[in-house]
């Protein structure tokens, strides 16, 4: 018998569940979300709204808590754009690629390249309960993209604390011992065992 919390991923992005997979394996028993729940419409103007509105669709669908994350990528220069609005950055039907090849035209000639990786989880129960913690991930804009894995801005984003290689260029256990997902989904386990 398996003594894990039980935890609906509310995500159905395959890249995120797949990180979030491996960061929770053995701890989380982690249930992917009901394919017939719709989409809920982010609109909230934080990560944290945004994952709490995520959270609470979910919890209600299912009477099952519920696990949401909401990431953004805050670039110095940038005055923090995308930030919240990360996904849909190079408009509504955009590709990563779309959102990659206008962050390296933005930041053309930009010699601050500075940028945060954020990432906000929130575990919501059917009592109301709530755990909301955050990760974060310093680092720099590359100037062109380096490295197939990952996905999203992975391939243009250094992490400060690596060895000069972007995210797309590193194995999944890499990224997720400095990235902002790890350290968030690391501060939930330690949140969720006191
Ligand atoms: P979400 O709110 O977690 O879905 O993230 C918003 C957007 O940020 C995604 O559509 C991706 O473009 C980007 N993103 C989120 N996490 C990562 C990551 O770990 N690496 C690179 N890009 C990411």
């Amino acid at each position: 018998m398996s003594a894990r919390p039980r935890l609906v991923c509310a995500s159905a992005n395959p890249d995120k569940v797949a990180e979030i997979e491996f960061i929770l394996r053995d701890v989380v028993d982690l249930q992917p979300r009901p394919a017939h729940i719709p989409d809920v419409v982010e609109d909230a103007d934080t990560l944290e709204g945004n994952a709490r509105l995520k959270a609470v669709a979910i919890c209600a669908a299912t009477g099952l808590p519920a696990v949401a994350d909401d990431t953004g990528l805050e670039v110095f220069a940038l005055g923090g754009a995308p930030g919240v609005h990360s996904a849909r950055w190079a408009g509504d039907d955009c590709s990563y690629a779309d959102n990659r090849n206008k962050m390296l035209d933005e930041m053309t000639g930009e010699s601050d390249r500075r940028a945060v990786f954020r990432t906000c989880v929130l575990v919501r129960w059917p009592d109301g309960r709530e755990v909301s913690v955050e990760g974060a991930c310093p680092g720099t804009i590359s100037t062109e993209e380096h490295g197939q894995r990952g996905f999203g801005y992975d391939a243009v984003f250094v992490p400060d604390e690596g060895d000069g290689r972007s995210f797309a260029d590193m194995t999944d256990a890499e990224k997720h011992a400095v990235s902002h997902r790890g350290r968030a989904f690391r501060n939930l386990l330690a949140a969720l065992s006191e």
